[in-house]
């Protein structure tokens, strides 16, 4: 677990308590902090500490008898660390019922929405700054053995080139973990030793939560329309990632994809700001030669390849460890995952592509595609696919959004509106011919019939597996 003492006889409150914050409250708690924890789901609450789901709402909360209710708990699995020591202080209670003054802290989690939640205005009143779990980690470097950070952004590809860089360092013997956005909650892993690099995948959303996060290697891939929902329009959007390279020191690497506009605006404002030296542009359209790397596949995984080997050059990584890195890399689950084959008909999962643009690299990548698409869509029109229509043979719609596709899809393809996962399975499997590739590549999110995308591409490969 990594920890502070710094946090000693501080007070935290603690706002969602799902995995990155019951690792909070873990690492809180056993640097010598007080904390008010809090979720909003009773269910989430009764899981964290059993018991505790219903009627803890009131201003106070109670605290917890310490040894007998915590033994049960969540907190103590091996990945989160060992119990709190006595003498810890640990209670259950909303903070919008508190009076927060005196507080040094409101740990947010990534998920509670600061633009339109009333924990930002009721935190602001007691002048208490709203953080989140990669602050705590920033903050607890203090006391750590030296290390490094590479921060991960942008729109799409974030994990790929998290993962990969990740890969290439373990590759290079370079002690490392992955964090943030990907894999086990940062605070809940073991501290790096001396000359360790922390690789973390960070979301807009965790870099709002961040102040003092001073990455050695910060890499922006791209930005395009997404989460508007948390953002004062699109301009919003790009301020938080830009808040990633401001919070760097002045020799420090930027990393950024040119391929949008907006990320070549923060681009030239870095340079502006005295950093021109520390900035690396990856350029679109870089012909490169990929066919050694079979997880690396398209154009986007070049953008992620380029940016990743930027990364491990700016933290001397030598040559061959890159190349073997690239070669050896494994790729991720539900990104354009080929997941099997039935009767010469490939299928592909890319549960992951949960807006337009980053359906658009799976739609050239095949060809004769049946693209089941749809989900809770997050803009009202497709026009980033466009380039690969001419790849899909039909198109199955489900979700909230099959009717909107099909009506925005007709005029370019024939379309079925399918309504389920498991519907458009069964049509496209009907339809398909040796030689076409079913995709599931859906361009939405896929909270309107499913957990997260993880699920919904689980769902599909059990579909595919069902198959006779
Ligand atoms: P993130 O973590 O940012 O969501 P992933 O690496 O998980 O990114 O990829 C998500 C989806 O975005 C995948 O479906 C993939 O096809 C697409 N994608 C990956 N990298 C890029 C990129 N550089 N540009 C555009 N789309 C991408």
């Amino acid at each position: 677990m990594i920890t502070a003492r710094a946090w000693a006889g501080k007070r935290f409150a603690v706002l969602g308590l799902a995995r990155s914050g019951a690792a909070t409250v873990a690492a809180l708690l056993a640097g010598g902090a007080n904390v008010v924890a809090w979720d909003s789901d009773a269910g989430v609450r009764s899981q964290f500490l059993p018991g505790t789901g219903r009627g803890t709402g009131a201003a106070g909360g109670g605290g917890l008898p310490q040894a007998a209710s915590l033994a049960d708990s969540p907190l103590h699995q091996p990945a989160a660390g060992p119990p709190p020591r006595a003498g810890e202080e640990l209670a259950l209670a909303d903070p919008l019922t508190l009076d927060l003054t005196g507080f040094d802290a409101v740990v947010a989690s990534p998920g509670v929405p600061l633009n339109r939640h009333p924990i930002t205005a009721h935190a602001a009143a007691a002048r208490v700054p709203v953080i989140g779990d990669i602050e705590l980690f920033a903050q607890a470097r203090a006391e750590l053995p030296a290390t490094r950070v590479v921060g991960i952004t942008g729109t799409n590809g974030k994990s790929t080139t998290t993962a990969l860089i990740h890969h290439i360092l373990a590759t290079a013997g370079v002690p490392t973990l992955m964090g943030g956005n990907i894999g086990l909650p940062i605070l809940a892993q073991d501290a790096l030793p001396h000359g360790g690099v922390y690789v973390l995948e960070l979301s807009s959303y965790q870099i709002d939560l961040t102040q003092t996060l001073d990455c050695d290697v910060a890499v922006l891939l791209n930005i395009t329309p997404d989460h508007l929902d948390r953002y004062d329009g699109f301009a919003g959007y790009a301020a938080s990632k830009a808040r990633l390279f401001a919070m760097q020191a002045l020799g420090h690497a930027a990393i950024i994809g040119i391929a949008d506009e907006a990320s070549s605006a923060i681009a030239r404002q870095i340079a502006r700001g005295g950093r021109a030296e520390a900035v690396t542009r990856i350029a679109p359209g870089v012909c490169m030669d990929q066919s050694r790397w079979p997880a690396l596949q398209g154009p986007h995984n070049a953008q992620n390849a380029l940016a990743a080997i930027a990364a491990c050059e700016a933290l001397g990584v030598s040559q061959a460890a890159i190349d073997a890195g690239l070669a050896s890399f494994g790729g991720l689950p539900h990104r354009m995952q080929i997941v099997g084959e039935r009767g010469g008909v490939r299928f592909v999962n890319d549960s992951k592509a949960t807006n337009p643009t980053s359906t658009a690299p799976a739609l050239q990548a095949f060809d004769r595609i049946h693209w089941i698409c749809g989900g809770q869509a997050k803009t009202d029109d497709l026009d980033a696919c466009r380039p690969g229509f001419a790849n899909v043979k039909r198109a199955y719609t489900i979700g909230d959004a099959a009717v909107l596709f099909e009506r925005l899809l007709t005029p370019d393809m024939p379309v079925e509106q399918s309504g389920t996962l498991d519907a458009a399975v069964a049509a496209a499997w009907a339809n398909a011919a040796p030689g076409d590739t079913i995709l599931l590549s859906p361009a939405c999110a896929s909270f309107d019939q499913y957990r997260d995308f993880t699920a919904r591409g689980d769902a599909f490969v059990a579909l595919v597996e069902a198959l006779a």
